[in-house]
């Protein structure tokens, strides 16, 4: 039984797919879409060795091996020509290191590639280096789990570069037009969290009045986008 922040991801994943799920630390996603035989193969990795060592043994006491193979490795060099990948999944990671794994690894994807991606914060970097790389966002979910609140954005690639707004960077293009209840509680928090600090420097009397302004704008715009 997944999250439902995994289930999400793996609702993504077509049949017939053979994935590569780059910090799969338990290999739960692998290992469940293999148990529904939705998948034909998948790698697992994982760059630190205890959860390399979690996928092995998930894996095995599931008796997959002839299906999910495990591989110590850094990003998408888990990833080798013949495994075939045509999806893959990075999930409960920030949206830095998500970026910063696709841009180093580029090498190992074909531009063929179905990207799932799961950051926990920062989904703006993550749009943005779709679009630098031409990959247009086909869907996007969010929803709230346990006190969190995450975003999956699924990416195909494309041949001809597609320009986002700065808005939809920030906000996400599908998000924006279903402005759902978490996605309104997503940003009043963060909203919440701008008004308090903005409140903190207009105490500390010597704060920049640019920074402050520069703060309120953010506070605005959230309130003129989302609510
Ligand atoms: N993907 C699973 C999920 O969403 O539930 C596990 C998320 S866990 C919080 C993040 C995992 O990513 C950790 O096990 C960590 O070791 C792994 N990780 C971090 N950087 C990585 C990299 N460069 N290459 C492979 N795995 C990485």
């Amino acid at each position: 039984h997944l999250s439902n922040r995994l289930q999400t991801v793996a609702d993504f994943v077509q049949p017939g797919a053979r994935l590569a799920d780059i910090g799969s630390d338990h290999a739960y996603l692998p290992v469940h879409l293999a148990k529904q035989g939705t998948i034909r193969a998948a790698i697992a990795g994982e760059v630190v060795k205890g959860p390399y060592h979690n996928a092995l043994t998930e894996i095995e006491n599931e008796q997959l091996t002839a299906v999910i193979t495990a591989r110590l490795a850094d990003g998408l060099a888990a990833i080798q020509p013949e495994d075939k990948i045509d999806t893959v999944t990075i999930a409960g990671m920030g949206g830095t290191l998500i970026t910063k794994i696709l841009e180093d690894g580029k090498a190992h994807l074909t531009h063929k590639e179905r990207l799932i991606l799961q950051p926990n914060v920062g989904e703006d970097n993550v749009r943005r280096w779709l679009q630098d790389n031409r990959y247009q966002i086909v869907a996007e979910r969010i929803l709230a789990e346990d006190g969190h609140i995450y975003e999956i954005i699924v990416a195909d690639p494309v041949d001809k570069p597609v320009a986002y707004t700065a808005v939809e960077l920030k906000f996400g293009p599908f998000l924006l037009k279903e402005k759902s209840p978490v996605l309104q509680q997503k940003w009043r928090r963060e909203q919440t969290r701008l008004d308090q600090v903005i409140a903190t420097m207009q105490q500390a009397k010597n704060a920049p009045k640019q920074k402050i302004a520069a703060f309120q704008q953010e506070r605005d715009q959230i309130q003129e986008v989302i609510l």
